[in-house]
């Protein structure tokens, strides 16, 4: 078996994560890319990532005790609200410490090589998590926590690329004085959760380490093509980051029925092809992909499976 091949962690405990029926981020979400992937061959051509949940320490890295413990206790009282659109349910805790140590396990495939390259498929998705709040959908900001420990195991620049429909709010907040983490969002603006405008571009040590691209409602396959190629490959290679983290959501698509963009599939296609082929020259082929957004089923399905194809070519 090649010690390199790509990882893959899809778990039925990301499903316990109960967000009630009139809710657009629903577990049935996962069931739809498994069937995908299984009924296209693509499933089995991933190993398997090991299981392992994040330590409230670890979950530290990133946000305050006081908040940790809220989420855990409204979880055992049988759940709630982190705000109007996020509810947790009784096992909820345990899904996001399951998403936030997948995130933590591939950093660690990574530094053994073991792999290159990992798909992480979570609930509860993360990238607006702030420091002391979960909102959006999102309870632990499960990509930062990876990058904050990867950089505890001496990495020293990590590039954070968010290509969901939504600013990742709670990510830039995180490396908002960071120069160590590049983060790049793309994404529609004005909308939820409004911020991600152009003049944002991170302060302190961190100046020049944000960039946000904010487009307008109805940008298509060729104005992400035009941001990809004029601003976000330039970055990355001005940057020569070590690692490349993806907060992969699958909400500009045309048909998803939350976000306002036109993108089609081929875009996740084309925009993984010139993450992965950056890599390969820059990053030593590392990239850690999470899934965050993306709420028409057989568009994410069919979305995150071309995204899985470039992924193990
Ligand atoms: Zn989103």
């Amino acid at each position: 078996m090649n010690p390199m091949e790509p990882m893959i962690c899809i778990d039925p405990i990301f499903k316990e994560h109960k967000t009630g029926f009139f809710h657009p981020e629903v577990p049935e979400r996962l069931d739809a890319i498994q069937k995908e992937l299984e009924s296209k061959g693509i499933l089995n051509q991933f190993k398997s990532l090991k299981q392992r949940f994040a330590t409230k320490e670890e979950l530290e890295l990133v946000h305050n005790r006081y908040y940790i413990d809220y989420v855990e206790n409204l979880c055992n009282y049988g759940g709630g609200y982190l705000d109007g659109d996020t509810p947790v349910s009784k096992e909820s805790f345990k899904a996001a410490l399951l998403a936030a140590g997948s995130g933590i396990q591939a950093i660690e495939e990574i530094l053994q090589q073991t792999t290159r390259r990992v798909l992480l498929l979570l609930r509860p998705p993360g990238h607006h998590s702030l420091k002391s709040k979960g909102m959006g959908f999102c309870i632990f900001n499960n990509i930062a926590i990876s990058a904050k420990y990867a950089l505890k195991k001496g990495f020293k620049k990590i590039a954070i690329i968010d290509w969901d429909v939504h600013h990742g709010n709670g990510t830039q907040e995180i490396f908002y004085s960071d120069k160590n983490v590049l983060f790049i969002s793309i994404h529609q603006y004005p909308f939820y959760p409004g911020t991600g405008s152009m003049d944002e571009i991170g302060e302190g040590d961190g100046l020049g380490y944000t960039l946000n691209i904010p487009m307008q409602r109805g940008s298509d396959d060729s104005d992400y093509k035009k941001a990809f190629e004029n601003l976000i490959l330039p970055k990355l290679e001005q940057f020569e980051p070590e690692i490349i983290l993806l907060s992969s959501g699958f909400d500009a698509h045309k048909n998803d029925p939350l976000g306002g963009m036109e993108l089609t599939t081929n875009a996740y296609e084309w925009m993984t092809h010139k993450i992965v082929s950056f890599a390969e020259q820059c990053s030593k082929g590392r990239i850690i992909s999470f899934l965050e957004g993306g709420y028409s089923l057989p568009d994410l399905a069919e979305s995150v499976r071309v995204h899985s194809e470039v992924l193990i070519s």
